[in-house]
């Protein structure tokens, strides 16, 4: 008897953890390869990091709302680590303690599963994936716009319609804190505030933080301004005229944009000058990516100078960019736009041997049809023929081959067209050949 206690906890996964089927997983996978293909395409090579690192990397810079969601214990050894929450901590470590001689600049792509103990919801779980982009050592809007354009790149080659690119630059608003010399750690809690939508707190802490009037209200008049950044970046412009470093992260927005559209004309791009990020270490471009119909961003990113100089041990420093696209979301936006999956993985063949003594033969005859490159299953469950035949009519299999006594002395087999519902004897290479000339007139 099984425990009741044991059963019932096995019938669910942990909260906000989901089991992936078939479907599920292959798209997951589908993505990851689209995302590959473009890394390729951009000169990103591939790097694995660990999904466990010492919680005092992750925790670096990562904000305080994300630092309180991480999974974090003590491992055997009594140390502190945690489950990554993203990849950029470990990429950054990665070239600031083994590569800060390397040539530069340095593309890095990485893919894999992250974990944030967020409450779960629509397009929201514990477990996620995403594909990420790092481009380390360049500090100049061509690096800024070349994660736009690869991000862009993606979106595009994925097939997905109607999205958008919202924008800012951390700089705007920091600067503006900056002039009433509000330190770090409160400029850091405001944007969370920001970044969570609450600009009225936001506000109501730059006051408690000792924020002239003056300040307040340039900061009421950017929270107005979103648009399209044609338009808005020369209100914006006005607005912060009398706030030099504000004005400069400005044209550097701009010209990234400039750069950015001279490829992507028809990129929709927003800038809004309230938007920020919750990730501390930001010090540029920030963005996010929107598809219509799913009202939750399927990629963001932005520019972090700083992060880099964190991990190093002081040989100038490493500026960087990048951007992180979640899996499960740009699959949840293919499901909404209605994309469907091109399913390649249909078995083209079943080996089915009509009795105990012919499953050597079935066997052997499967290897070598695998070793043809035809996808191929063997019947395990020692069925009748009739029932093994109409399983493989319920999974869509394109041809049996079946194997008795008879055909083995013969040297043939008997290849039946699933689909035609005929079937013949043929030697084992024409039957492949059939098969293989059928699969070509497929593709
Ligand atoms: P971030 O690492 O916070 O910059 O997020 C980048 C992207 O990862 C987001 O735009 C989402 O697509 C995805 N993402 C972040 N958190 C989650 C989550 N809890 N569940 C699913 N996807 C997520």
């Amino acid at each position: 008897m099984r425990d009741g206690f044991l059963v019932s906890i096995f019938r669910q996964t942990v909260r906000g953890m989901r089991d992936l089927l078939s479907d599920e997983a292959e798209m997951l996978r589908d993505i990851e390869e689209k995302a590959r293909e473009s890394a390729k395409l951009f000169g990103y090579r591939e790097i694995i990091t660990p999904i466990l690192e010492n919680y005092d990397l992750l925790a670096a810079k990562i904000g305080e709302e994300n630092r309180k969601r991480m999974y974090v214990f003590e491992d055997l050894g009594g140390r502190k680590v945690a489950l990554r929450p993203e990849f950029t901590a470990s990429v950054a470590r990665v070239v600031a303690t083994r590569m800060a001689s390397a040539p530069k600049p340095i593309r890095f792509f990485s893919a894999g599963s992250l974990y944030r103990y967020d409450e779960p919801q629509f397009g929201r779980y514990r477990e996620f994936w995403q594909v990420n982009y790092e481009l380390m050592g360049s500090d100049r809007p061509e690096a800024d716009a070349e994660i736009l354009s690869i991000s862009n790149n993606l979106v595009w080659d994925l097939g997905l319609k109607d999205y958008s690119f919202k924008i800012n630059s951390v700089g705007i608003i920091r600067s503006v804190l900056d002039k009433e010399r509000i330190d770090e750690e409160k400029q850091n809690e405001i944007m969370q505030l920001l970044d969570k939508k609450q600009q009225k707190e936001a506000l109501a802490l730059v006051r408690r933080s000792g924020g002239s009037q003056k300040s307040l209200s340039i900061l009421e008049e950017l929270f107005q301004l979103k648009g399209e950044e044609n338009t808005v970046i020369g209100e914006l412009k006005k607005v912060i005229e009398n706030y030099p470093e504000a004005t400069k992260a400005a044209d550097n927005l701009s010209e990234i944009l400039r750069l950015f559209k001279s490829t992507n004309p028809q990129c929709s791009v927003t800038l809004e000058a309230g938007f920020a990020r919750g990730l501390e270490y930001y010090t540029g471009i920030i963005f996010e990516i929107f598809v219509s119909g799913i009202n939750i961003a399927v990629g963001g990113g932005g520019r972090y100078d700083g992060l880099l100089d964190l991990f190093s041990s002081g040989s100038g420093s490493i500026p960087a960019v990048g951007v992180a696209l979640g899996i499960d979301r740009l699959a949840l936006a293919l499901q909404k736009q209605g994309a469907t999956r091109q399913r390649e993985d249909n078995i083209q063949v079943v080996v089915i041997p009509v009795d105990d003594q012919s499953r050597i033969e079935a066997f052997k005859k499967s290897s070598l049809l695998r070793k043809k490159g035809i996808k191929t299953e063997v019947e395990v469950m020692g069925r009748s023929v009739s029932r093994a035949l109409s399983d493989a009519d319920k999974k869509d299999v394109d041809y049996a081959i079946i194997i008795g006594p008879e055909e083995t002395e013969e040297g043939l087999v008997v290849l039946r067209d699933m689909k035609k519902r005929i079937q013949e004897k043929h030697s084992l290479e024409e039957a492949a050949r059939i098969i293989i000339s059928h699969m070509n007139l497929e593709m």
